[in-house]
């Protein structure tokens, strides 16, 4: 159990996550930290299996409390079928016969990999009513301490509410590693934390919704650790590796410490995951939740420029100037790291603007700009200064090997 004392209402704020490991080397303290469990069920992709899966599997027959694995192909989607596959090979045949096994079921899901197996494992230990962890193999999102699961269901994707991870531990050596495009992703997910602090400040002065300071400084804290270090993230810096991983999972602790995304998820998610859903709908595989939450934030960007610029709303102008600075920032950032755009065509960018106002029931600047009926003119005026600005190069064409 992770805990704060808070001077919001909540007073208090706790997950039940009993341990982050983030260091070099973390992998070999997986056989110590798993200790109390007996029967451990791992699960992997081809890749992760490789880059970690193989060392934490060694560690664990080692130690005896290895139950069995199973390396899905690569990349395993967080899909119906994935999850159907890890249920069904959850239990073990052969314990019918082993006498020391006295149970069908693995007490423990130890998931190796990033988001989609993170994801996949969190669905499948909430159903089977038995703990999991996971053993991150990139930084590419913030989901390692998150409570909800997007799964992909045939042309749906869909959020579950899951279980928390009972252990996280993150080996900076294996997330220095990782592929290019997934440390980009998890630069995007995380720079779309400026908007979405200034997105839950302006629902708390224009609803009263429900705002804790303590954990939105602690989000803003780690984004500008993160950007600070990611200019770097380009050599594999050791340090900006680091910032990088250690953002992210502050991030993730944020959210389980407020008990919903409000303090990492605005305007920017809304629209970058309205644009993976379009993907789904239309039955291709969704990019990279990161890049896509990049492209949201750029986007989010340029209509609170515009907004500042434009709105007599005094008490607006005052909050969204204080995230200017912040927004110059990242606005350099993305010079030196060029993190990719996929949404480029202006009939489906403009759409996810739209769409993405009602993605989830979340007062942001898009309900703001639609009640004064100009959520439209906005969207449609963005569109070729973020091109401009930000989108140096689509993804396939700088990446082609971007989906492994
Ligand atoms: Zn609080
Ligand atoms: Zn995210």
């Amino acid at each position: 159990m992770i805990e704060m004392d808070c001077t919001c209402v909540q007073k208090h704020h706790s997950i039940p996550t009993e341990v982050i490991e983030v260091s070099d080397h973390a992998i070999e303290k997986v056989g110590d930290i798993l200790n109390g469990y007996r029967r451990i069920f791992m699960v992997a992709d081809e890749n992760t299996y490789g880059v970690a899966g193989r060392r934490v599997e060694e560690i664990l027959t080692e130690k005896g409390i290895l139950s069995h694995t199973l390396v899905l192909p690569a990349p395993a989607l967080p899909n119906a079928e994935n999850i159907g596959k890890v249920l069904l090979e959850a239990g073990r045949d052969r314990a019918v016969y082993d006498i020391n096994a006295w149970s069908l079921n693995p007490d423990y899901i130890l998931a190796v990999g990033s988001g989609s197996l993170n994801d996949t494992c969190r669905m499948v230990s909430y159903r089977l009513g038995i703990p999991y962890g996971v053993v991150g193999t990139a930084p590419s999102m913030d989901g390692y301490a998150s409570v909800v699961a997007p799964l992909l269901n045939g042309r749906r994707k869909i959020v579950y509410n899951c279980t928390i991870a009972r252990h996280i531990i993150i080996d900076l050596s294996v997330n220095a590693a990782a592929p290019y495009p997934l440390l980009l992703s998890g630069v995007g997910d995380m720079i779309g934390k400026y908007v979405a602090i200034l997105d839950w400040e302006i629902s708390r002065d224009r609803n009263g919704e429900y705002y804790c300071g303590q954990i939105a400084d602690m989000v803003l804290r780690a984004t500008d650790q993160c950007v600070a270090a990611a200019v770097n993230l380009k050599d594999r810096d050791a340090s900006a590796i680091r910032a990088a991983s250690e953002g992210l999972i502050l991030s993730g602790e944020c959210i389980a410490f407020c008990g919903s995304s409000r303090p990492a998820s605005g305007t920017e998610h809304m629209i970058g995951q309205t644009w993976e859903v379009m993907d789904v709908e239309e039955g291709k595989a969704p990019n990279l939740h990161g890049i896509e939450v990049g492209e949201g934030t750029f986007t989010a960007i340029e209509l609170f420029r515009r907004l500042y610029l434009e709105t007599k709303d005094e008490p607006m102008k005052a909050l969204i100037g204080k995230y200017l600075p912040a927004f110059d920032r990242i606005e350099q950032l993305q010079q030196t790291l060029q993190i990719p755009f996929t949404v480029t065509e202006k009939r489906r960018y403009v759409e996810g603007i739209l769409r993405g106002r009602t993605f989830r029931d979340r007062y942001t600047v898009l309900q703001y700009l639609y009640d004064l009926g100009k959520l439209e003119e906005y969207a449609e005026a963005v569109y070729e200064p973020v091109m401009q600005k930000y989108c140096f190069s689509t993804f396939p064409e700088q990446f082609p090997d971007w989906k492994k």
